[in-house]
């Protein structure tokens, strides 16, 4: 195998660099400013580029530039690209510590190449330090992070960087560390080749991650009512007909029960009309922890609200709505009286209009019969 000249590997990484810096600026730039981090991963390969491009210079100019802050440059980089995905993560930045650890290390650098300059030493030290940040971030992320493509892809990265650290620091505690950065040896090419895709993979990960979450975002959006986070009443009822599908199949269909909150012209009056929504936010809430996982809830409009209820027949449909009316009257504040009309599937001729209807028509006469009740069509 020849070995790929130092040199040319490193010109790719500033190229690789350059490019990622662009998109995730472009990103930056176009995404919306709810999802955090993107500036911080937009920073990072810039600083790799000049990183790489003092690099480059190794020879040309003093060893403060192409050596120290070179090296440094990349360090910050990496923990800035850290930083990011703590923030994209709702987590916490703490820069304190890390400016500390970026100090120390120039100090030491400095040291290693003014004070006692040793190449396998310096070489050593940085690996360790490189090691310890992909390792810092690779735990976070393991935390926090889930199980999404994105992630789990950047963290495959970062473990393998640090498989290629750990082969860096054992060849040079056995002695085969080099004379200099840009010797074409076999170990040089592995090491800095591997820099050159983690740069690239690191890049790509931020884009996929910020993509993935403007995407759940905006599904959200688009499905969800925004005051009382219940599905929106075109998502509802495409659940409803899904279901219904479903049941045409299978012989067994859901119930549905219509939600209408009594008296709420009187809550809005009393309380205003901010109440009135906070009214609304809360029986969404107490109604959602009442329901089964694959129960859905939803706005229909106003104060009215939709429960699908799949697999669900009469008699089990009349439990949760008892679990409604009850989980509204625990003495909070903001507790309501709700009226529910209750329907359950017939057969395999049955469309979701009818069961609408039926629905409606229960609603009415548990108002008709006195509100905060359960009647069933
Ligand atoms: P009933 O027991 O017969 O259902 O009486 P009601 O007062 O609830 O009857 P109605 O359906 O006529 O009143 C619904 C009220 O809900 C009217 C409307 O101002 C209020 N409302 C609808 N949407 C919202 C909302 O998003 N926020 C607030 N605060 N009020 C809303
Ligand atoms: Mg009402
Ligand atoms: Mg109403």
């Amino acid at each position: 195998m020849t070995n790929l000249d130092p040199r040319s590997l490193i010109a790719m990484a500033g190229f690789m660099s350059a490019v990622m810096a662009v998109v995730l600026l472009f990103m930056r730039r176009h995404y919306p400013p709810w999802i955090h981090g993107v500036g911080a991963w937009a920073a990072a390969p810039v600083l790799w580029l000049v990183s790489t491009v003092l690099f480059g210079t190794r020879g040309f100019v003093p060893d403060w530039l192409s050596l120290i802050l070179a090296n440094q440059l990349l360090v910050l980089g990496t923990v800035v690209y850290y930083m990011g995905t703590r923030r994209f993560m709702g987590q916490a930045t703490p820069w304190r510590l890390w400016n500390a650890v970026m100090v120390a290390t120039t100090v030491v650098f400095t040291l290693l190449t003014y004070w006692l300059p040793h190449y396998a030493l310096r070489v050593g030290f940085f690996t360790l330090v490189m090691g310890a940040i992909y390792g810092a971030q690779l735990r976070f992320m393991l935390r926090h992070g889930g199980n999404g493509f994105p992630v789990r892809m950047v963290e495959v990265v970062l473990v393998l960087h640090m498989g290629v650290l750990a082969m860096r620091l054992a060849s040079i505690l056995s002695g085969h560390a080099g004379e200099h950065l840009m010797e074409p040896s076999l170990f040089q090419t592995l090491y800095i080749g591997a820099y050159v895709l983690t740069v690239l993979m690191l890049s790509i990960g931020a884009v996929l991650m910020a993509t993935d979450r403007l995407r759940t975002e905006l599904e959200h959006l688009a499905t969800h009512d925004s005051l009382t986070q219940t599905l929106n009443r075109r998502a509802l009822l495409e659940h409803c007909e899904d279901e219904l599908e479903r049941a045409r199949r299978h012989g067994q269909g859901p119930s549905i029960m219509m939600v209408d909150l009594d008296n709420f012209k009187a809550v809005n009056d009393h309380g205003g009309h901010q109440h009135g929504d906070a009214v609304l936010a809360h029986f969404a809430e107490r109604t959602r922890q009442a329901l089964r996982r694959g129960d859905r809830l939803g706005r229909y409009g106003g104060e009215e609200f939709l429960v699908l209820l799949p697999f669900a027949d009469v008699e089990a449909a009349l439990v949760v709505a008892q679990r409604i009316h009850a989980t509204l009257a625990t003495g909070h504040p903001l507790d309501c009286e709700v009226s529910i009309g209750l329907t359950s599937w017939t057969g395999k001729h049955e469309t979701l209009d009818s069961m609408l209807s039926r629905a409606d028509a229960a609603l009415y006469r548990a108002k008709a019969q006195g509100r905060n009740r359960t009647c069933v069509d």
